[in-house]
C-alpha cells in the first residue's frame, strides 16, 4: 500500500505579463513547494503581433521580461523552474509562431485551442453563442482544429483538449470518444503529450481536462500525461493535483512527464 503521494510536476503556470492573471514565477514556484509538487514550468499565453486574441496575451515587447522572471525564479530554486510557453494554434498563426517558438531555450511548448473562427468559444463574454449553436458541429470543428494543430509538429504537449465542455455544453460520451478518438490519432503520431488539467474543477463544469473516458483512450494510445493546473493566481498552483493522480492511475497511467528542452522525461506516478 502506498502511503505518499509524490506530486507531479505543474506544467501550466500563467502570470501577471498576460493581463488576466496574478503574480510572476517567483510567488507561483514557492506556493507549489509548499504544497509538495517539485517543480514548475511556466506557460504564459504566447504573443500574437498579428492582434490575435490581443488583450489576453502579453506583448511582444514584453517577451523579454517574461524569460527574464522565469530566469530569476529558476536562479531562486534551481532545476525547479522551467520556461514553457502556452501558444494557440489557429490558421494562419503558422510563419510567425515556428519563427517566435525558436527565438528562446524554451523547455515546453502548450499547444491549445481557444477559438473556432471568430468565437472565443471558452470566454463567458460570448456564451450567448453557445446557446444557439450546433453542439456537435462546434465539438466536431474544434477537433478539426485540434488535428490541424498536431500536424503542424510545432508543439509538444496538448493542453485541455476536452476544452469545449468548459460551460456544460457536453456531448454524450459515446458521441465524444468518436469525435476526439481521430484527433488522439494524430496527436499520438505527433509524439505529443496530453495534459491533465485541473482547472475544469474551478469552472461550471465542475471536472479535470479531459474527462476519464478520454484519459483512457489516450492511455490506451500510450500517449504521456503531464499535469497542468493552469493557474491565473499563485493560489491555484497544484489545485487537485491529488484527486488528478488518482483519476489518471484509475485510466491505467503510472507514470507521467514533465519536459526539459521540449524532452519528456518520466517520472513515476
Ligand atoms: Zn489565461
Ligand atoms: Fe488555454
Ligand atoms: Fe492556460
Ligand atoms: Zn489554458
Amino acid at each position: 500500500m502506498k502511503t505518499t503521494v509524490s506530486l507531479p510536476a505543474d506544467t501550466h503556470i500563467h502570470t501577471a505579463l498576460c493581463r488576466h492573471a496574478q503574480g510572476m514565477p517567483l510567488d507561483y514556484v514557492r506556493v507549489a513547494l509548499s504544497k509538495g509538487v517539485p517543480e514548475i514550468c511556466v506557460t504564459d499565453h504566447a504573443p500574437a503581433p498579428d492582434g490575435y486574441d490581443a488583450e489576453n496575451r502579453m506583448a511582444l515587447e514584453d517577451f523579454p521580461l517574461y524569460v527574464e522572471a522565469v530566469a530569476e525564479a529558476a536562479r531562486a530554486f534551481p532545476g525547479q523552474v522551467k520556461l514553457g510557453i502556452e501558444a494557440d494554434y489557429y490558421p494562419g498563426c503558422e510563419a510567425y509562431l515556428s519563427r517566435f517558438l525558436a527565438s528562446a531555450p524554451f523547455d515546453l511548448v502548450l499547444g491549445s485551442v481557444h477559438f473556432i473562427g471568430d468565437w472565443g468559444f471558452d470566454h463567458p463574454a460570448t456564451l450567448g453563442r453557445w446557446r444557439e449553436a450546433d453542439i456537435r458541429q462546434v465539438w466536431s470543428d474544434y477537433f478539426d482544429l485540434i488535428c490541424r494543430m498536431a500536424k503542424m509538429r510545432h508543439f509538444d504537449a496538448v493542453a485541455h483538449i476536452d476544452l469545449p465542455k468548459k460551460f456544460g455544453y457536453r456531448l454524450p460520451d459515446p458521441e465524444l470518444r468518436e469525435l476526439i478518438a481521430p484527433a488522439l490519432d494524430v496527436v499520438a503520431e505527433a509524439g505529443m503529450a496530453l495534459e491533465l488539467n485541473t482547472s475544469g474543477r474551478r469552472k461550471p463544469v465542475g471536472e479535470s481536462y479531459p474527462s476519464l473516458s478520454v484519459l483512457r483512450l489516450a492511455r490506451e494510445r500510450r500517449i504521456p500525461l503531464l499535469f497542468g493546473s493552469d493557474a491565473h493566481a499563485p493560489s491555484e498552483t497544484g489545485d487537485g493535483f491529488a484527486e488528478a493522480v488518482s483519476l489518471a492511475r484509475e485510466a491505467g497511467y503510472d507514470s507521467t512527464v514533465r519536459f526539459e528542452k521540449r524532452k519528456p522525461i518520466p517520472f513515476p506516478l
